[in-house]
């Protein structure tokens, strides 16, 4: 069996967030395996926990559990998350076929490296969850730290960031970070975990869609036989059956078919409409240094509340007029207005660019 063989997409992880008993575990697995696209079975033996006193894993014992069930489904793969040198000696000591480093561990670089070293010279494949921050080149240093090491079944794992701002999500999804990472990378598997994005079972198979249509090679879902009782992540959980419906209902693309001429055409459009748009800033860009210099010689200051407050509000009722979404609106004219204010402040400083 080939780890993260992604020629038939996707390529579907799933299992319970914890290993909490034998029982469960076992009853986890026996309902899995009757899902024939599941090929990898998840399981937390070690347990991340925000609060000190929470449920954090069985640990050991439960990797004996892992032991014992693996014989009777020799095919099905068994993952679990490490974090320290510690928890790799002891996955491989018990013969775990995969590992994921998560999202508490690949934001710290001093964490991963540790995890590389000991990764030296074994051939356990690895996926490697974003950081909980959304800042790309942790994860990607994570990910070519475990490369470096002489990994080569890696995967990138997408489980959403957390932000300010959530949009509804436990995670924000922030597509566009997964986005980049597919440009960077775009030979390593990328796969989706909608469970810890959504936080809430009833939003798993929405976003579970939505990796799809963005062409992501596998997902990860957290599943539990009585998610209810669940000791981790119990309102995110799907059980047997709602996974088994929603990998009957996932629409897959077929990134081979042909583009119809109709496509290429809207495509044409949105060049043309780019590139206006990108025309636009450079003269708004102008326009900001002439006002950058007026506002010296008259020593005005570059930000006057009041005309921003103005401007976006007319720009906002003039977007929902437009039927534009308010928070997209908003999102641009922030960025617009700061690189703006950034532009004149370094016209005021003498600050060549
Ligand atoms: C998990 O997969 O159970 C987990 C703790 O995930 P994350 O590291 O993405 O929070
Ligand atoms: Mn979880």
């Amino acid at each position: 069996m080939q780890p993260f063989a992604t020629h038939t997409a996707p390529y579907i992880v799933a299992g319970p967030c914890s290993i909490e008993s034998r029982l469960q575990f076992a009853e986890s697995v026996d309902a899995l395996s009757q899902i024939p696209q599941v090929a990898m079975i998840r399981c937390g033996v070690w347990k991340p926990r925000t609060q000190p006193g929470s449920f954090e894993g069985r640990g050991e014992e439960a990797l004996q559990w892992i032991q014992d069930v693996k014989k009777q489904h020799p095919n099905l793969l068994f993952a679990t998350e490490v974090a320290t040198p510690q928890h790799l000696e002891l996955s491989l000591k018990y013969g775990i076929d995969a590992v994921w480093i998560g999202a508490r561990t690949s934001g710290n670089p001093f964490s991963v490296s540790e995890l590389c070293s000991a990764l030296q010279g074994c051939r356990l494949p690895v996926m490697v969850k974003n950081p909980l921050i959304p800042d790309i080149k942790l994860w990607t240093g994570a990910i070519d730290r475990v490369l470096n090491s002489g990994i080569s079944a890696v995967a990138a794992v997408h489980r959403g960031f957390y932000l300010d701002n959530n949009l509804g999500y436990r995670n924000n999804p922030l597509w566009k970070i997964p986005i980049e990472l597919k440009r960077q990378h775009p030979d390593l598997p990328l796969f989706c975990d909608p469970s810890h994005i959504s936080g809430q079972a009833r939003l798993v198979a929405k976003v579970a869609q939505t990796a799809m249509d963005l062409n992501f090679d596998g997902l990860m879902i957290e599943t539990h036989p009585h998610p209810q009782q669940a000791l981790t992540d119990a309102d995110q959980q799907l059980n047997p059956a709602q996974l088994s419906r929603l990998i009957a209902n996932l629409r897959i693309p077929d990134k081979n078919n042909t583009i119809p001429n109709e496509l290429q055409l809207l495509r044409q459009q949105i060049d043309i409409i780019d590139g206006e748009l990108l025309r636009h800033l450079a003269d708004r860009n102008s326009v900001s240094q002439k006002i950058a210099s007026i506002k010296q010689a008259n020593n005005l200051p570059i930000l006057q509340l009041d005309r921003w407050e103005q401007l976006l509000g007319s720009h906002l009722a003039e977007a929902a007029a437009l039927g534009l979404s308010e928070d997209f609106v908003r999102r641009i004219f922030e960025e617009i207005h700061s690189e703006s204010v950034r532009l004149q402040d370094d016209a005021l400083n003498g600050v060549k660019r």
